[in-house]
């Protein structure tokens, strides 16, 4: 089997444009001291600018006004853009917006498109993606408990949400819920679009967070009522029963391109790490002479590496035998590369001192943000399990009470199978 991921010299020079205009562009956004309406201005001719390159939304289908690109390449593109926390808003591609507008591309009706898909393309609604409950492990969405019921051509929905993202500001949600609670585990939920007008939906509050003051805009994670919310039986998303599965199509591709954004975030991390160690002098030496931090840049290179090796490879699983031939690969970079982007973030932390753990840097922020990686889209426990039960069924427990490489019995496994042999070396000697 060959491993390939290497994209075209046509496809590095987009790549190379996205870089040069993340610098230069978007990297200033973020230090910006302007309310949303400001903002939303300084960023239109930015996303005209991406739009008349090409590069906007890429992650949908050609018919939809995207590039038909693959994981890898988006992975690549995510990489870029996913450096400063306004990349993806910029680019068209911001969550939970650009997993959703998935979902209605490839699972919307004609009348849904038109309604939902197509106004959130432009950026003239926006939307939210509302499963995870308060009363329930969000771990472990088979025991979601928020309903919806089939009561003449409508759907009547109660339960209660919360870290729905944008749940504060959007137009619509895709909501998950209990439509067949009789059926098999995987097989109970559906999703439904819920216009947040819709008389019975309260939006309680955003829920205070770590990430705290950056939840700005009234982008954040809100706690959500459903008390007998009512929409049409067409709002329903693909067939009944069919959440899980939609879930899995979305979240695969998703999460190679949070790791890929991860990466982005950990390789600025890792300038300011490396830069700090040439600049700043102590004990008779730049902090680059001494050794434990030589040891925290070349750790850091290596998991970063490593962690983006990874991460192409499971994109290029995807590409080449669809997002379920990738769980595994999926799951150990959704739990590897969190990690990895806390743990290089620590450490450009800790070089830069009292500047690291103050606001005159990005690294506070990104490190808060960066923590949340560790459970957002599954926590490392669960994916962690996901791996091991992948691997451990490609292990069967060996017979008798030995390991299988037990030395004494595999001796005397040898011993029998050379018997011939010794005996003749023995009889020639
Ligand atoms: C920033 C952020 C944004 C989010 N956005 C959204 C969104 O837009 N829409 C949405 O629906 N949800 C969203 N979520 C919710 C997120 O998906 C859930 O938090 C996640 O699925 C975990 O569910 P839970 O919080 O209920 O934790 P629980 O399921 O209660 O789990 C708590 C802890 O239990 C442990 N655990 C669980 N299973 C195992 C196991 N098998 N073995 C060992 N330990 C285990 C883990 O340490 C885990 O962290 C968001 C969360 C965050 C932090």
């Amino acid at each position: 089997m060959s491993w390939d991921f290497s994209t075209e010299p046509e496809f590095e020079k987009k790549l190379e444009w996205m870089r040069r205009f993340m610098h230069e562009e978007v990297y200033p956004l973020e230090v910006l001291d302007v309310d949303e309406r400001a903002f939303m201005r300084a960023i239109k001719p930015l996303q005209e600018e991406v739009k008349r390159q090409r590069l906007w939304a890429t992650h949908l289908p050609p018919q939809l006004g995207g590039q038909g690109y693959g994981q890898v390449k988006l992975g690549l593109m995510h990489e870029i853009e996913g450096a400063s926390v306004w990349g993806p808003i910029v680019f068209g591609n911001q969550a939970p917006d650009s997993g959703n507008s998935e979902i209605l591309a490839h699972f919307g009706t004609e009348e849904q498109k038109r309604r939902w898909l197509h106004p959130l393309l432009e950026g003239k609604i926006r939307s939210g993606f509302s499963m995870t409950e308060p009363n329930t492990a969000g771990s472990d969405p088979t025991l979601l408990s928020s309903t919806a019921e089939l009561q003449g051509n409508e759907w009547v929905i109660n339960g209660h949400k919360w870290f729905t993202s944008n749940g504060m500001i959007a137009d619509f949600l895709i909501a998950m819920v209990v439509t067949e609670p009789k059926a098999d585990a995987y097989e109970r939920a559906s999703m439904i679009i819920v216009p947040t007008d819709t008389p019975g939906l309260k939006r309680v509050r955003n829920v205070p967070t770590l990430a705290g003051e950056h939840e700005t805009f009234g982008y954040g994670h809100a706690e959500i009522l459903y008390e007998n919310v009512r929409v049409p039986s067409e709002n329903l998303l693909g067939e009944r029963g069919q959440g899980f599965l939609i879930a899995q199509m979305r979240l695969g591709p998703g999460r190679i391109h949070h790791c890929m954004r991860w990466l982005g975030q950990a390789r600025r991390a890792f300038d300011m790490l490396c830069e700090r160690a040439l600049q700043r002098e102590a004990f008779g030496k730049k902090l680059a002479g001494h050794e434990t931090v030589q040891n925290w840049i070349a750790d850091s290179a290596a998991e970063m590496q490593a962690a983006r090796l990874m991460t192409l490879h499971a994109a290029w699983v995807i590409d080449t035998q669809g997002a379920s031939a990738a769980r595994k690969e999926i799951s150990l970079i959704k739990f590897f590369g969190a990690k990895v982007l806390h743990d290089v973030i620590d450490r450009a932390i800790q070089i830069h001192g009292s500047l690291g753990y103050s606001a005159d840097l990005p690294l506070e922020e990104m490190y808060r943000h960066a923590r949340a990686a560790r459970i957002y889209d599954g926590p490392d426990e669960v994916h962690r399990v996901a791996v091991a039960r992948q691997v451990l069924s490609g292990y069967r427990p060996p017979d008798g009470m030995w390991p299988r490489e037990h030395v004494p019995t595999r001796r005397e496994a040898s011993r029998r199978k050379f018997a011939a042999l010794l005996e003749a070396a023995t009889t020639d000697a």
